[in-house]
């Protein structure tokens, strides 16, 4: 009985420690809740949270606008009613952000995450997924909309969490974003440099002191992978 439990821990130890050393450089924010366990991150948020909580409370804020002037809101009865349809809904839609971490086509590419300094193009991607779910609601192609809003959210979690924003002294969400009418802030280009270079499994407090005590920071973003590399010329000489 010991010899069988031992040796069932060894192969699932192994198995975590094989599974740890492949997940691939681009999952180091967690897409969802076993990304958390695997890694040991338990005071990490997900994308698969953010995600869920963000639709539950706009779905929320919305029906309690609408039956507000009928009678008194219960919030129980309405978190009741939401039913099985809603919470399939919102589980594609997280299913379709985890997955930005996973597949070959996005996994790796910086666009997406707002990595390697592309934020120009990130965000460019960003306004495109947001036009294609306005287009597929309007055609009623609600699955494929549930999609694009999943990819929408993963993008918009990340630039939260890959760049500099909150360092910024930022209180309030990046209008231009989605807004391009609202103004933007200024962008570090790959070259300046922006932060030290960094050799733990997660990277933190490496912004340089400059990035954080000018009076007009620049918005830079974190790297992920040797793929593309950090420029050497954009570390401190
Ligand atoms: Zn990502």
């Amino acid at each position: 009985m010991c010899e069988g439990m031992s040796s069932w821990t060894l192969t699932h130890q192994s198995a975590l420690l094989l599974f740890i050393h492949f997940i691939p450089i681009c999952q180091a924010f967690l897409p969802n809740f076993w990304s958390r366990v695997l890694t040991l991150s338990w005071d990490s948020y997900t994308h698969q949270y953010m995600t869920e909580q963000a639709l539950l409370n706009i779905t929320m804020e919305t029906l309690s606008r609408i039956m507000e002037p009928q009678h008194d809101v219960d919030n129980e009865e309405l978190y009741t009613g939401l039913g099985r349809g809603f919470w399939h809904a919102v589980g594609e839609v997280a299913s379709a952000n985890a997955a930005m971490d996973f597949l070959s086509s996005t996994c790796s590419d910086p666009v997406y995450h707002f990595d390697s300094e592309r934020v120009e193009g990130a965000t460019q991607m960003l306004r495109e997924f947001w036009g294609q779910t306005i287009l597929l609601t309007q055609a009623k192609e609600y699955q494929g909309a549930r999609r694009t809003l999943g990819q929408l959210f993963h993008s918009l979690q990340d630039f939260y969490s890959h760049s500099n924003w909150v360092e910024m002294g930022q209180q309030s969400v990046y209008l231009h974003l989605l807004h391009p009418e609202e103004p933007p802030v200024p962008v570090a280009s790959v070259d300046t440099p922006t932060c030290a270079d960094c050799y733990r499994f997660s990277c933190y407090s490496n912004l340089l002191e400059e990035m954080i005590s000018k009076t007009e920071p620049l918005l830079t973003t974190g790297y992920f992978s040797t793929y593309p590399i950090k420029p050497p010329a954009s570390l401190p000489q």
